[in-house]
């Protein structure tokens, strides 16, 4: 009966439940301990408790664990599949699978992919740290150009775009990042970020780069511009602060400082995925939710009935 994105486990007195949504959007999977079954959003949680992966959990399925086993129920399939492609661009760890799809290949790819839709001729190819960094090294191999540590994480803070006031995240941002000035000085930089929300973080790490002495920064995103909100769970500003909605390619890049900025194609990603276009949710780039989103007032939103 839920509408919308989600994957559940539950647990009762005797019993461990999962539930994956019709169309798949969100992750669940599978797991086997010696002792019985585990259930995991991403399988790298699996790894950490020294689980074998069995399967993911197929969209629409419930899974019932108790003492007498499995048992699988298929009570409901959305017309398709839509896994979200921003589990593979961001929200996933790089060492999970989703759906037989490794998310550290997938960034990877995308980044190769990014090197030959948007070449450019420059000394170092830095990442922004984390998730960027597969994409990175993908853009390095492709374009021959080497891959170098050009900005340092402080692991201790929090994602910037959700911090609801401007000066607040961008405050986040120095606290989040800091550049290798002995890496970046001198050189003509490729940075790779795996997507632009609002365009803060891009801005002020463009703006943190040249202060510590890179002659030319280029900005490469291994992602399409995101257009349209997310409403299936993802925590996406309105659509009038998408950057990627309001200003064209070029208006972004006055706006982030850099030199020049490319994004990956929308058949880029899906390719960088080794999926079917057909069995992904492309709402955020595409606006064509795989769903109707109910309104409310003037606005989109989901409800249970
Ligand atoms: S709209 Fe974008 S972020 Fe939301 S589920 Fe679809 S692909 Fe994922």
């Amino acid at each position: 009966m839920i509408k919308g994105s989600y994957a559940l486990v539950v647990m009762t007195g005797d019993c461990l439940i999962g539930v994956r949504d019709p169309y798949g959007l969100r992750p669940l999977c599978l797991g086997l301990l010696a002792d019985g079954y585990v259930l995991a959003s991403e399988s790298c949680a699996l790894d950490v408790i020294g689980a074998e992966f069995v399967r993911d959990v197929e969209p629409g399925e419930i899974i019932i664990i108790n003492k007498t086993g499995l048992e699988s129920r298929k009570v409901q399939a959305g017309n398709r599949r839509a896994s979200c492609i921003f589990e593979y661009i961001y929200f996933a760890r790089s060492d999970s699978v989703i759906d037989g799809t490794s998310v550290y290949e997938a960034r990877k790819s995308a980044g190769k992919i990014l090197a030959q839709e948007h070449p450019v001729e420059a000394d170092m190819v830095i990442a922004v740290p984390d998730t960027s960094i597969p994409a990175a090294m993908g853009y390095a191999e492709a374009s021959g150009i080497p891959f170098g540590e050009g900005l340092v994480k402080n692991r201790y803070v929090g994602r910037t775009f959700i911090q609801p006031e401007q000066e607040l995240r961008e405050t986040s941002v120095r606290l989040k990042l800091n550049p290798v000035r002995c890496n970046v000085s001198g050189k003509r930089i490729v940075m790779i970020d795996d997507s632009i929300v609002r365009g803060t973080t891009g801005r002020q790490i463009v703006s943190m780069l040249r202060m510590a002495g890179a002659r030319e920064v280029h900005l490469r995103i291994s992602s399409p511009p995101v257009v349209h909100c997310c409403h299936f769970g993802i925590d996406t500003p309105d659509r009038e602060q998408l950057i990627g909605a309001v200003k064209t390619i070029e208006q972004i890049r006055v706006a982030i400082g850099a030199d020049s900025l490319g994004y990956l194609s929308i058949e880029g990603l899906v390719r960088s995925t080794g999926r079917r276009a057909e069995h992904l949710c492309l709402a955020c780039f595409q606006g064509e939710y795989p769903m109707e989103v109910p309104m409310v007032g003037n606005k989109k939103v989901f409800e249970s009935k």
